[in-house]
Order: C-alpha cells, then structure tokens, then sequence
C-alpha cells in the first residue's frame, strides 16, 4: 500500500472538519485531431475525485477550433454538454440526432451503455462537458436522451442563474436526474449573493469576465455547511453541487463503473461491438478503447 493511498478515511475528515475552500487546478488535455481543441479538466483531481455526483469537468474556449469526437461508449454516467458559444452536433445509439447551442442543454444518460459521437464546424467554440455519476441503484437504467431548449432561471441580488441540472434556490431543472445536485450557469452583475443548499458541497468555475474571488482556470471547491456564495464583478460563472457521493467508483477511460472485472468487460463488449448499439451518420468509425493499465483498477471515493 502507498503512502498516498494509506488512509483516505483522514484525509475525508480533515478537509470537512476544516471547512477550508480548495483551488483546484486544471490540467491541459488535447482532444487530438486537425485544428482540435485542448480543454482544461478540473474534475477528478489529483485529490478531490469528485463533487455531488459530479465526476467529470472539462471547460474549453473560446477559441475558434474543429470538434470531432468520433462515436464512443459511456456506461454509469449522464453527460451534460453546455455551450457559450459555438455549436454541436450530437448523434448516439438511441437514435438521437440533436444540435445543442449556448443556453440549451444536451443530457445523455448512459445507465448501461450507450455511444455517441460529437462534431461542430469550424468555428468559435465555448463550453463545458461534465459528467455526472448516476448513484448504484440507477446505473443499470435504460439509455436516453434530452435536450432542453429552455431552462428556468433563479435571479437573486447581483445574479441571474440559468438552472441547468437540478434545484437552485427553490428552481428546478425539467433534466432528470438521479441524486440531489444542482448545475447551474451564473451571470454575475455587481455583489452577488447566491443561496446555496448547506446540505451540499460546490465547485464554482469562471467561464468569462472578472468575478471575484475566482481566478480563470482552476475550480474552487467548498465544503459542505454554506448557505451563500457570495460574488463580485461581472462575468459567467458555472456553479456544480450536490450530496456528497457515498459510493466508491472506478473512472475510467469513458466509463464508470464499480470495479476492475467490470470495466475489463465493458471494455470487450465496445471492442467487440457489443452492448453499445451504433451511432448512425458519423463521418468515421468508432473510437478505439486505449490499452488497460497492467495493474488492478481500484475503486475511489469522493477524495482520495
Ligand atoms: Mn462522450
């Protein structure tokens, strides 16, 4: 056992019983291809794994680039694809076919598996595409897809928020979902007093302008116990929280799963066709899966 992984249990207690915010850096990960785009991944970090249910948080843009993600499997997650500028093209296994552009929301839940594929022009992209684990007892659930066109604002002192997945002060998302969380994407304008549920912890991202006390790039973790975000300037902000999540998870390349056996089984199913259905209309085969580590996949927690 190392030394990193010796007891979780402390850590977990230390960074609640603090109650201390955390910065937590993003790092550069190229999505590969032709005038591709690099997105900066704060979620899962080398220390904090996961925030509520989320478990995934990739922001890019703007810049002017080409995305083309060709079909892959997911299995155990819903994705949320959420645009500021551009647009995206998406095609997956239930035959959804469905552009998604800045303020409207594109939600798969993957439950036992699914394949998409995502593609936009060449043109100014923006946006953020999270992940969110669907908690044991609904991870086996049948695939689906939505799109929302509109969604319900929550506006407060110095605030306007767009709710895009789940409950901020009293205003509720029409996407489902699956444990108590809320996404939402804030448009800041002065001092901001945002309510937030104390039950909860939150990740909060600047997306554009100036906000205090955010800096551009890393995600600000908080605790659980606060019922106020308070922010100043002006800018977009998004805001990600929940319960925190009591099961322990494996990561890892598109799925999310519970086990080393299991993904070693989602893996084959992909590679053989299996179990994933087929994404109709892509200008391109599948994804390959990447190669297994050689050691066991471990399970983690919320921290690690
Ligand atoms: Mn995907």
């Amino acid at each position: 056992m190392s030394n990193l992984e010796q007891d979780p249990n402390e850590i977990r207690c230390g960074a609640e019983s603090g109650g201390e915010t955390e910065v937590l850096a993003g790092r550069a990960v190229p999505l590969g291809g032709p005038r591709g785009m690099s997105v900066s991944r704060t979620l899962p970090n080398a220390h904090r794994r996961m925030i509520g249910a989320w478990c995934f948080v990739d922001a890019y843009g703007p810049e002017v680039a080409v995305m083309r993600v060709p079909p892959h499997p997911h299995t155990g997650l819903q994705t949320v694809s959420w645009l500021l500028a551009g647009e995206v093209l998406h095609r997956d296994s239930v035959g959804s076919l469905q552009e998604v552009r800045p303020g409207q929301l594109n939600l798969m839940t993957a439950g036992h598996g699914i394949s998409h594929s995502e593609e936009s022009p060449e043109t100014l992209l923006h946006g953020v595409q999270l992940w969110v684990a669907l908690p044991g007892a609904d991870r086996r659930t049948a695939p689906g897809f939505e799109h929302h066109a509109s969604l319900p604002v929550r506006s407060g002192p110095g605030f306007d928020a767009t709710v895009i997945m789940g409950s901020l002060g009293g205003v509720t998302s029409p996407a489902t979902t699956y444990s108590p969380l809320v996404g939402a994407e804030l448009a800041v304008e002065g001092s901001a007093e945002v309510p937030l549920d104390p039950a909860f912890e939150h990740g909060v991202l600047l997306l554009d302008g100036e906000v205090d006390p955010l800096e551009a790039g890393p995600l600000l973790y908080l605790p659980p116990g606060r019922d106020l975000l308070r922010l100043s300037g002006r800018g977009r902000v998004l805001l990600i929280g929940g319960e925190p999540f009591g099961e322990e998870i494996v990561m890892w390349w598109n799925f999310v799963g519970r086990g080393h056996d299991e993904i070693v089984a989602f893996r084959k199913e992909w590679m053989e066709g299996e179990g994933f259905g087929a994404v109709e209309g892509f200008d391109g085969g599948p994804l390959p899966a990447p190669i297994l580590p050689g050691t066991r996949l471990r399970p983690r927690g919320r921290v690690r």
